[in-house]
């Protein structure tokens, strides 16, 4: 069976390393001209780290990564508000693994190399018609090519998505972006950490022994195009509110070098994910904001799941349409919770205000441990 991945991402390399393994016969291509990542971290928790772990890659992950099982609120000068331990069972997999991207994706990438997988690179699809037991691919490079599967990583923005289903699927801006950039580790983030003035929310991630990556989220126009000149100072206004360690850390900060601006927004496409043969998976699918650190995880589970069940199913003879209608079926619920959670927590933590800011550290005190163990099970139980 030939498969050809669309998006040589996180999943779009997780896909076509699982396909691989099974023995599909893969190729990928990606429309960057050369591989390049940004130099901010990802954390991964337990069940992403599972599929990690059946793309042969856990051990390199864990080595590279910082391992943590906790979460702790702040308020804007540093008064502890709540600690959460994460709900995972952490047997037979850390309950977190943050990493630095550029380390992630070279894993992914070395681990597809070695599985005989090779990216082409400056290459998308021109075109695609489905002929009903096989596609017709028009490669941007001049190949043409049949496949009997393709499948599409190609973010956010997907090419495929609005070419399959239409534009209606666009991404929808949540009012909200997010400033990152790594930064060295103070010995005393171990953990997650979060703060939370009114109107911003910062947040510290082990990456290493060395480095942490921050975040910051704000109100922001949804198609705001900063200066990347102007970020440092951006973000140095943003972190006005803090004081204690957040305090500390802005005024570390000198110039723009190394920070990146994302906007936070949701796609949630409505099964089926699959026309045909023709299939949109990953962030192309079900993009969410970052508050769970789950999108990756997300991705990565699409694929490795979509070849089990491929393989399973048709060694057994099953028709590849049912397969693929039950892979949907199968995956959707998974990613709308963890949407829907993600843009929850983004939506209850931009609210708080001078106002019902004493009635919020109530709230998060009284329920979020208890929430958010309750999510994390969830995501424990198989993908
Ligand atoms: C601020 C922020 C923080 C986040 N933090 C975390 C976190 O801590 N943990 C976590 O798990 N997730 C996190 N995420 C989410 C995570 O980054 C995404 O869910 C994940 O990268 C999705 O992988 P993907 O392969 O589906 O898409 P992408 O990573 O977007 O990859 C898509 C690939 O397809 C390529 N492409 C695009 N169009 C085409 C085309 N037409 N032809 C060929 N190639 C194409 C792109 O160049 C790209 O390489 C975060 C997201 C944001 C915005």
């Amino acid at each position: 069976m030939r498969v050809l991945v669309v998006g040589a991402g996180i999943g779009g390399l997780g896909a076509a390393i699982a396909l691989t393994q099974h023995g599909y016969d893969v190729d990928v291509v990606e429309v960057k001209p050369e591989f390049s990542v940004y130099g901010v971290g990802i954390n991964q928790p337990a069940n992403s780290l599972r599929a990690l772990r059946s793309l042969g890659v856990l051990d390199r992950c864990l080595a590279v990564g910082y391992q943590f099982d906790q979460c702790d609120f702040y308020g804007a000068d540093g008064e502890h508000l709540v600690n959460i331990p994460y709900g995972f069972s952490g047997e037979d997999v850390p309950c977190n693994n943050a990493l630095s991207r550029l380390d992630l994706h070279r894993i992914l990438l070395e681990r597809a190399e070695d599985v005989g997988i090779k990216v082409r690179y400056h290459t998308s699809v021109a075109d695609l018609a489905d002929r009903g037991d096989e596609v017709e691919v028009e490669l941007t490079d001049g190949r043409h090519e049949t496949y009997d599967l393709v499948v599409a990583f190609d973010g956010i923005k997907s090419w495929t998505r609005r070419k399959i289903f239409g534009d209606q699927f666009d991404p929808v801006h949540s009012g909200f972006g997010v400033l990152r950039i790594t930064l060295p580790r103070p010995a005393e983030v171990t953990g997650m950490r979060v703060y939370q003035a009114l109107g911003v929310k910062l947040g510290f991630c082990p990456l290493s022994e060395e480095s942490m990556y921050m975040f910051v989220v704000t109100p922001q126009p949804s198609n705001v195009v900063h200066d990347p000149a102007t970020l440092g100072d951006l973000l140095r206004s943003q972190l006005e509110p803090f004081g204690d360690l957040p305090g500390r850390v802005r005024d570390s900060i000198s110039g723009p070098a190394g920070i990146v601006y994302s906007p936070i927004s949701d796609v949630m496409l409505p099964l089926p994910w699959f026309s045909g043969r023709v299939g949109v998976l990953g962030d192309a699918a079900h993009a969410c904001a970052p508050h769970l650190t789950q999108g990756a995880g997300m991705a990565l589970e699409d694929g490795v799941v979509l070849a089990e069940m491929l393989a399973e199913t048709l060694t057994g003879g099953g028709p590849i349409e049912q397969i693929l209608r039950q892979f949907g079926e199968r995956r959707f619920p998974r990613a709308k919770l963890v949407q829907d959670v993600s843009h929850q927590i983004l939506a209850n933590e931009m609210a708080i205000n001078a106002d019902n800011y004493a009635a919020s550290v109530e709230a998060m005190r009284t329920h979020l441990p208890d929430q958010s163990r309750a999510v994390d099970r969830l995501l424990d139980a198989p993908a």
